[in-house]
């Protein structure tokens, strides 16, 4: 048996979510069928409008509702160094120790032999074009300590010596196969600080 149609295509749609099976589909569903009108109303326009007004910055591919996004457009930042992150989530995590200043680039995924994402899938290209010409004295790789998070920040290294220019990784000592987003800030600072160039 089936629900009316319009919850089917509720449940369809939520089951898009990632990690949301047809049963926490249902469940997430009916709770929202038991939102008033407006409360589902304001639900629905906050997905629209996050989706047609947030895009990726053309400089560092963090997330912006501007042409550039706001660490892009800080006049007070230092321009000397980049970190290297995998997700919009992770510079959010760095943002938080309030101990970085420079500049972030934003993979917005990480080479997966695995899952068949190359370098070409993600965006180092524009890292690349970034530092040509640029004053940029180092590059921190902070991909999260797992085999794809290493094998991205391996290839970036191999890629950017020839160009001279000073390449890190942050420290070990993050839970390997942990996420930087999801690292207490203690653990992540601590990381950051004890970089070594690679
Ligand atoms: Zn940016």
């Amino acid at each position: 048996m089936q629900y009316p149609r319009e919850i089917e295509r509720l449940i369809a749609e939520l089951c898009k979510l990632p990690g949301i099976g047809r049963k926490s589909a249902q469940q997430l569903a009916f709770h929202i069928l038991e939102l008033d009108e407006k409360e589902a109303d304001d639900f629905a326009d906050a997905i629209r409008d996050a989706r047609h007004s947030v895009r990726y910055c053309p400089v560092c591919g963090n997330l912006t509702d501007k042409d550039k996004c706001a660490i892009c457009s800080d006049p007070s930042r230092r321009k000397d160094v980049i970190c290297v992150v995998e997700t919009p989530q992770d510079v959010m995590a760095m943002e938080a120790l309030k101990e970085y200043h420079g500049q972030y680039h934003v993979l917005n995924g990480v080479i997966s032999a695995m899952e068949g994402i190359g370098p070409e899938d993600i965006n180092l290209k524009s890292l690349i074009e970034r530092l040509r010409d640029s004053e940029v004295q180092e590059v921190i790789l902070a991909t999260n300590p797992n085999i794809e998070g290493e094998a991205t920040a391996m290839y970036i290294a191999r890629l950017l010596k020839p160009a001279g220019i000073k390449v890190t990784r942050i420290a070990h000592g993050l839970p390997v196969g942990g996420d930087i987003e999801y690292a207490d800030k203690v653990t992540l600072l601590k990381s950051l600080e004890g970089r070594t160039e690679i």
